[in-house]
């Protein structure tokens, strides 16, 4: 049997009208999606999911902290996150002629609906590029050298995006 994401919404059992859908986020969130930048997670996702005959309308609110690597002491940091995010269904089994990102096409057919890429896609946008402590907060020992931490460590661990793919073959199976 394929893993269901347990982000996955079963809305074809739904009433028209608000849903409200809570989760919890951690590291294997991220994990599953090989990325190597996020090491941990403590996030609360609220998802409002609004349904109606011919669209789903979900609003996506995360909020929480990621432990991500400063971009100044390169030690680890635990960023606050909050992000908010709006995603459109439509039954029309196609994607939309606009480039509108906000709107996404469903097959009519569609029962349920994951969300596990958009919440991701919620946290990512969220992240600013640059990551670093507060003032003094940063290592002290690290910030006075300005060469690149290189950690010898995981160097003979095998590429954890191949499991993940693996992972990702085995549940379209
Ligand atoms: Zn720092």
């Amino acid at each position: 049997m394929p893993i269901r994401s347990e982000h996955t919404i079963a809305f074809s059992g739904l009433k028209d009208g608000r849903h409200d859908f809570h989760y919890a986020v951690g590291a294997p969130f991220f994990q599953d999606r090989s990325d190597e930048e996020v090491h941990d997670a403590d996030l609360r996702v609220t998802v409002e999911l609004d349904k109606s005959p011919s669209m789903l309308v979900t609003l996506i609110h995360v909020s929480g902290t990621v432990q991500v690597d400063c971009d100044h002491c390169n030690t680890p940091l635990d960023f606050p996150l909050e992000g908010d995010q709006r995603q459109i269904f439509r039954f029309t089994g196609q994607d939309p002629d606009s480039d509108d990102e906000e709107i996404v096409g469903l097959d009519p057919h569609a029962h349920e609906v994951d969300l596990g890429h958009y919440i991701y896609e919620c946290v990512r946008l969220a992240l600013p590029i640059r990551r670093v402590h507060a003032p003094g907060q940063c290592d002290p020992e690290v910030e006075l050298s300005d060469e690149p931490a290189s950690p010898n460590e995981d160097t003979d661990a095998p590429d954890p995006r191949w499991k993940a793919l693996e992972a990702l073959k085995d549940q379209r199976s």
